[in-house]
């Protein structure tokens, strides 16, 4: 007799399928944020005085490899660990590590990390052994007064030190850059040759309206990136490029340094329709849309088995629920955010 009833039989079926969600898109790319913590204070991503997750709210790093790995199990091909700042998370290269295995079967394409950088001299070496091959690094200025008071604490000498590190041991570096009106946009010109001079892509970023930042405006920081392109595009020959990293950015080629300069874009053109990417926060919630509130629950099927049965269907299901796409808007009318969580939560 078959020993397994119509329950496991759906479970079993849930096992490794591929995960597509109502509108047909693949899901490939999973963004894991390790930490809510972060030892800057982004004046567009974190109130001055933040509170912080208790850590027992916090997935071990057990459990998150226990997620990864059924991610992977379910033909996820990219992994970006960011947060929060992943770097602070005590142990964190042990995670690298861990998922490094998957990188050796072939199951996995890409580890990935995005990082403000404060750590990279640190860790640089490491993340390179657990292969890592790309690292996303958020500049927002190169102007050290300018720096501190974007990130509230942040010393741009130490980042500067930590790009050198990541060059020095064959790290590609991306610099991603948050565009902000009146703060950085006479910058960026400048910024498009550094990166050049050293071998760096160079990402722009819309702000976007997400979570509380205390006595700051959006629609004061909003520079929508039509009008950084243009400009860019007066000084730089921007050469139309079919590259595309896997994530949401839009290419072109710097024609003078030959680096690929992107563009995200949520607010001016919406970019939702290629979507291939969940988040996982590092409390288990995976949010299916950056912009959107719906969120599944996967730290409790990891914490209720050993198994991971209950955690593949959990998965399956909320790809059943993924949104068409999400809905930022900033102008006169819209200031407030459009969810109430903050970047550093979902992970950016
Ligand atoms: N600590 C890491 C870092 O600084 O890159 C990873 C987390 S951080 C939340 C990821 C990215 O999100 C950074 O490039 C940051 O500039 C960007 N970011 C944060 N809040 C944002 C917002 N409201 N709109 C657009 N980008 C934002």
């Amino acid at each position: 007799m078959d020993a397994s009833g119509p329950v496991e039989q759906g479970v079993e079926a849930t096992k490794g399928s591929p995960l597509i969600d109502p509108f047909g898109r693949r899901i490939s790319y999973v963004r894991v944020s390790v930490t809510d913590r972060c030892d800057f204070r982004c004046v567009y991503c974190m109130s001055e005085h933040m509170t912080f997750l208790p850590k027992a709210d916090v997935l071990t790093l057990e459990e998150l490899d226990r997620i990864c790995s059924a991610f992977v199990r379910h033909g996820v091909r990219k992994l970006r660990i960011t947060g929060g700042e992943p770097l602070v998370r005590r142990g964190i290269t042990s995670l690298f590590r861990a998922m490094s295995r998957h990188i050796d079967s072939g199951a996995l394409d890409e580890l990935a990390l995005t990082t403000n950088g404060s750590q990279l001299a640190v860790y640089a070496g490491e993340l390179r052994d657990c292969g890592v091959r790309r690292v996303n690094v958020s500049v927002d200025t190169l102007d050290a007064d300018k720096f501190r008071k974007i990130t509230r604490i942040g010393d741009l000498d130490k980042v500067k030190a930590g790009l050198e590190a990541a060059r020095r041991v064959g790290l590609q570096v991306k610099i991603n850059v948050v565009a902000l009106k009146g703060v950085n946009e006479d910058e960026l010109d400048h910024m498009v040759g550094w990166c050049g001079d050293r071998g760096f892509d160079m990402t722009v970023i819309e702000v976007m309206p997400m979570g509380d930042i205390g006595g700051e405006d959006r629609f004061d920081q909003y520079l929508p990136l039509s009008e950084v392109e243009r400009r860019l595009g007066e000084r730089w020959s921007l050469e139309k490029i079919d590259y595309r990293s896997g994530g949401p950015a839009r290419y072109v080629r710097v024609g003078e340094t030959g680096r690929k300069l992107g563009f995200i874009t949520p607010l001016t053109h919406n970019f939702c329709e290629g979507c291939n990417r969940v988040r996982l926060t590092c409390t288990g919630t995976l949010y299916m849309c950056l912009g959107q509130s719906d969120a599944a629950d996967l730290r409790a099927p990891v914490r209720a088995s050993g198994n991971d049965d209950l955690l593949d269907a959990a998965i399956v299901e909320a790809i059943t629920r993924k949104p068409k796409g999400h809905d930022f808007v900033i102008d006169r009318d819209h200031r407030a955010p459009a969810v109430g969580r903050h970047m550093s939560v979902t992970g950016g």
